[in-house]
């Protein structure tokens, strides 16, 4: 499908600047970020709010009252899973509201937006139609690109480098380095020795690590248990024998490359025209400096996909085709007062600010924001020692995923400048939102989308006008 692809395209942006009036222009909307960053829930709030349009001011298009109905459709795609709107919408707005389950892997959902065109136009045409197609996607799944340059020994060079700085990690690596890799090829050895590291990658991960390759290991998706994803890192060994343990590992490595990485590149990634990148930053800031250093070159990582130009690969997948535009977005920005905004979006973009001025070079415009898809809280300004103290409000997750307790919080305040925060780690560095922050779990506020009872989510409007509202 990919040359009627390009010629779909052609015929759109042709007759998208005659007449208009005949064309259905899709926007291929992509959205990721690492497990946890808040992609699902902020797939559901989007689309709730884009279907109730009762909460969206800073859409243009639906401030001008130009979007005259919105409506689910089948998507055009027969083989990717359907992103399961329905479900996570009726958990989040339950008598008991609960959190959805995370992004396991790629899904996708089509919103059809009937518009009024704007300016003079509106006079002469009738109503338009403008498809966008939400593409969810694991942002473990990007690091793989970092993969596609390298050979199986620079890779295990590599891991075996990095795991002994994380918790864990020593006991794993040193006994990967023990192995004997040219003992000849045995499935249960392979099989025993993927589960020892993808075990170490769960952990770096729990500890904050985002650096965690290759990332089906973390979240295979359907190919789980297949010899594709069943190798480990092993110490470099170019003389190893044919039928030796290495060698059969580098012969998988090989096929991860080739059977996983490269197709999900080359039929989702290459197809996308605007992408957010959610990020849980506040979440890297609490574990720590080294957590946070981790992030900052993962994000990096991460971010060379955007950049078709700087990788054989990618041109080769891209074919000139590029990502117009690209936000940044630190979601749950409902754990801090609003006063802390602010910082929360420069420390946003002091973490992404190489990544984006390469994106920028390779012609996408960028932004970073702060947000919160569906906020769990209200502000309040109580007073503390003499003082006031500006706190969150919100409903405790118990144990066992109900809901709590309400009660008032303070997780800390942000520094005033990126740079206390993103010096690299050394010893003794500062450490920031060390306060309440560890216990903050909130339940999710009953997602409610009845006029006039305060905005459920943070700039998600603002976020959906930088992504798509030009195209509205
Ligand atoms: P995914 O793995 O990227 O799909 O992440 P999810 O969308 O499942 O979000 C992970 C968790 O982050 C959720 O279960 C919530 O606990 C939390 N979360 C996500 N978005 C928000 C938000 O806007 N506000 C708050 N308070 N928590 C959020």
């Amino acid at each position: 499908g990919t040359i009627a692809d390009t010629l779909t395209r052609g015929v759109e942006s042709v007759t998208g600047t005659v007449s208009g009036a005949f064309a259905e222009p899709t926007i291929r909307l992509g959205v990721t970020g690492l497990s946890g960053a808040g992609k699902t829930v902020f797939i559901t709030a989007l689309v709730a709010n884009l279907l109730d349009r009762g909460r969206m001011p800073q859409l243009v298009a639906q401030a001008e009252g130009r979007i005259l109905s919105a409506y689910l459709q089948p998507q055009p795609d027969d083989t990717i899973p359907r992103f399961d709107y329905e479900t996570h919408l009726a958990q989040l707005t339950s008598d008991s509201p609960r959190w959805p389950e995370g992004t396991r892997a790629v899904s996708q959902l089509r919103l059809s937006l009937r518009l009024r065109p704007a300016g003079l136009l509106a006079g002469l045409q009738g109503p338009r139609k403008v498809h966008l197609d939400i593409v969810d996607y694991p942002g473990e799944w990007l690091l793989d690109l970092g993969l596609m340059d390298k050979t199986y020994g620079q890779w295990s060079d590599r891991m075996l480098t990095r795991l002994p700085h994380r918790p864990g990690g020593a006991k794993v690596a040193e006994a990967l380095r023990a192995e004997d890799a040219r003992a000849p090829f045995d499935e249960s050895r392979a099989r025993t020795l993927a589960q020892t590291y993808t075990t170490a990658l769960h952990q770096a991960r729990r500890a904050g690590f985002s650096d965690c390759s290759p990332g089906r290991f973390l979240l295979p998706g359907e190919m789980e248990g297949s010899p594709a994803l069943t190798f480990a890192p092993l110490p470099p060994d170019p003389s190893a024998p044919r039928n030796s343990l290495w060698r059969e590992m580098e012969r998988r490595f090989e096929a991860y490359k080739r059977r996983i990485v490269k197709p999900f590149f080359r039929d989702h990634f290459a197809r996308i025209d605007r992408q957010v990148v959610l990020v849980d930053a506040l979440g890297a800031i609490h574990a720590g400096p080294q957590a946070l250093e981790d992030l900052r070159a993962t994000m990096a990582d991460i971010l060379t996909a955007f950049r078709p130009g700087a990788n054989a690969f990618l041109s080769q997948i891209f074919r000139g085709k590029r990502v117009e535009r690209i936000l940044f977005a630190a979601t749950k920005a409902d754990h801090l007062h609003h006063s802390q905004h602010a910082r929360l979006t420069a420390i946003m973009e002091a973490l992404t600010r190489d990544a984006r001025d390469r994106a920028r070079f390779s012609g996408a415009e960028t932004q970073a924001m702060a947000i919160a898809s569906l906020r769990a809280t209200t502000e309040a300004t109580l007073p503390h020692k003499g003082e006031t103290l500006d706190v969150v409000q919100g409903t405790l997750l118990d144990a066992d995923n109900t809901r709590g307790k309400q009660a008032a919080f303070h997780p800390g305040a942000l520094p005033d400048d990126p740079a206390r925060l993103l010096a690299p780690a050394r010893e003794g560095a500062e450490t920031w939102l060390d306060e309440d922050y560890a216990i903050m779990r909130f339940a999710p506020a009953r997602l409610s989308l009845k006029p006039g009872e305060g905005p459920p989510h943070i700039r998600l409007d603002r976020a959906a006008q930088f992504l798509f509202g030009d195209r509205l």
